[in-house]
């Protein structure tokens, strides 16, 4: 028996087997030939029957699936019988290739040319490549990469998710989440918390455990454990019934004396919106626009926006939705907004900055929101990524007056921002903590590094000085220099950990945004101490020397987290 330990990101305890995530299909060499004594008609007939063993798995999984992930796999499965790829692929066998080789060139082409015909063939383009890998492994006898197929339950384990696996990842036969790597601001971890899916990142050789180990998750501990015991069993009964507990959450959030703390969704369209109104959340703290055009190449028309919006808009009349513009580059590129090549794109031309380098695309969005608006009963509230002087507030907030928005506001994402809120909140409306980079700047550490996850937590001291120090700007620049006389929230990742959450109210943050999942044991936690309390564990977090201490200090203050499995 062995355990294993990274960092919780998604609270839940689980048994399950154990199933591996395939290891990326590697490319074929440039020029390899076909082996000696394999005819051109072999090879051809070979590649043939791969690609149509690729395409009856595809379908019947696409026979079994619902929603977004059968429509992406019937699209997919389609390719694999494509006569352009294989034809292409047939002439480069003729030629002396291997098939591997040949069908691998031949997507290439297929993929480039749909990309270049732009709008639905363009979003196809990566279909191809995802068929051309599968097509592969088949020919190698490996597993097929992606996200395993499997009618029984388990638990999923990888180096780390793309965006993109998830749009396969079926909640209901996986179990739990366990990655080698990636952080716990990454984008695996962001995706397990939306899924309601226990996840631990961040753990060193649990790419070595074998397919079927019977493994024990508790994604709020971070720890795995092979050949689960006794104990394990009883936890995992346990959280059956805190999951029920949960579900009964009633839309509100507030502290045990009464101090309401709005509890807002993070959401990335209007399906998660839908849902996210479903699970009690009484507004929208954070709307990721760029998550609406994500595979777009060319720049979204006003009528396209104001459509995706008003989408968000319509789930939540007479509520809150806050709205951001586009936050395009670093991990999120837009090919109509960013620069591919830029060297150090995180500390690039992204977010609001994109401004400098694609001027009108901001001004156009902020039109199609103010249409969008004016359709809606929502109350709109729009903010800018990436702000980092109150200069660049200062336009942000003219440019909204300018398209008729009324409460504009900005990001705190980046530590000069922190550490000027209180000029910075002269200038807009409200202000809204990204956790997720103010962390990842304030250590200089790249949010989707595992080797880098214990710097990158937002428990670290350093991360928590600057949550004050934004709410004290807020605080500054309200009417009676009264504590948060201009609303501070908080949008990014810490606001789902419900230890966490308790700290940033006792540091004056006035709302909490998370993904809908965790908007339940957020309520459960907070109601369970007054507000004076929450600001007696905030300074015990501040005064922590490190972000483990600050956590285990907190935790420790805070036993209903140990009852409830969080
Ligand atoms: C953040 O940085 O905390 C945030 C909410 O934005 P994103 O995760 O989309 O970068
Ligand atoms: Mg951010």
């Amino acid at each position: 028996m062995q355990n294993f330990q990274g960092v919780g990101v998604s609270p839940g305890r689980v048994i399950g087997p154990v199933r591996q995530m395939p290891k990326p299909v590697s490319e074929p060499p440039a020029g390899e030939q076909l082996p000696d004594g394999v005819s051109v008609e072999e090879a051809t007939a070979e590649l043939k029957q791969a690609a149509t063993a690729v395409h009856d798995e595809l379908k019947s999984r696409a026979e079994r699936a619902s929603g977004d992930g059968k429509a992406v796999l019937e699209a997919t499965a389609l390719m694999a019988r494509d006569t352009m790829l294989l034809k292409g692929a047939g002439k480069l066998i003729a030629k002396g290739l291997s098939n591997q080789r040949a069908v691998w060139e031949s997507a290439a082409s297929v993929s480039e040319m749909l990309h270049n015909l732009g709008g639905y063939m363009a979003e196809r383009a990566t279909d191809v490549l995802d068929v051309r890998s599968r097509i592969v492994a088949e020919l190698r006898g490996q597993a097929a990469p992606g996200i395993p197929a499997s009618a029984t339950p388990f638990v999923l384990v990888a180096e780390d998710l793309a965006p993109a696996d998830t749009a396969t990842l079926d909640p209901a036969v996986v179990l739990a989440l366990v990655t080698s790597g990636g952080g716990p601001q990454s984008h695996t971890a962001i995706i397990a918390r939306s899924l309601g899916l226990p996840a631990v990142v961040a753990a060193p050789g649990v790419d070595d455990l074998p397919d079927g180990a019977e493994v024990y998750v508790d994604g709020a501990a971070g720890t795995l454990v092979e050949e689960p015991g006794d104990a394990e069993r009883s936890a995992a009964a346990a959280w059956e019934e805190t999951a029920s507990l949960l579900a009964d959450f009633d839309g509100q959030g507030t502290t045990a004396d009464g101090h309401l703390v709005p509890l807002l969704a993070n959401v990335g369209g209007a399906k998660d919106a839908v849902a996210a109104a479903e699970l009690g959340a009484e507004g929208v703290g954070l709307f990721r626009t760029e998550f609406c055009f994500l595979e777009r190449d060319s720049e979204p028309t006003v009528d396209e926006q104001a459509a995706a919006y008003q989408g968000v808009f319509d789930a939540f009349p007479g509520k809150k939705v806050v709205l951001r513009t586009l936050d395009a580059g670093a991990d999120k590129p837009l090919p109509f907004l960013t620069d591919a090549t830029e060297p150090n794109p995180a500390l690039g031309v992204r977010g609001y900055r994109t401004d400098l380098t694609s001027p009108g695309v901001l001004q156009r969005q902020l039109e199609a929101i103010a249409r969008a608006a004016e359709q809606s009963e929502a109350d709109v509230w729009v903010m800018a990524p990436m702000i980092s002087t109150a200069d660049e507030a200062a336009k942000f907030a003219s440019m909204c007056a300018g398209a008729g928005l009324k409460t504009p506001g900005v990001m705190v994402e980046v530590p000069s921002a922190a550490l000027t809120a209180d000029a910075i909140l002269r200038e807009v409306s409200f202000a809204s903590l990204g956790t997720n980079d103010l962390t990842q700047y304030a250590m200089a550490a790249d949010r989707q590094l595992g080797p880098l996850a214990a710097l990158n937590t937002p428990w670290q001291p350093a991360v928590l000085r600057l949550v004050r120090l934004s709410a004290e700007g807020a605080a500054t620049e309200g009417a009676a220099a009264e504590r948060n006389a201009k609303p501070v929230g908080v949008c990014g990742e810490a606001a789902a950990d419900p230890a966490l959450a308790v700290v940033l109210v006792g540091l004056g943050v006035t709302t909490l945004s998370m993904t809908a999942r965790s908007l339940a044991a957020v309520a459960a936690v907070l109601k369970t101490v007054t507000l004076a309390q929450a600001q007696e564990l905030a300074e015990l977090a501040l005064s922590a020397r490190t972000a483990e201490d600050a956590r285990s200090a907190v935790r420790g203050k805070l036993p209903v987290l140990e009852d409830l499995g969080l």
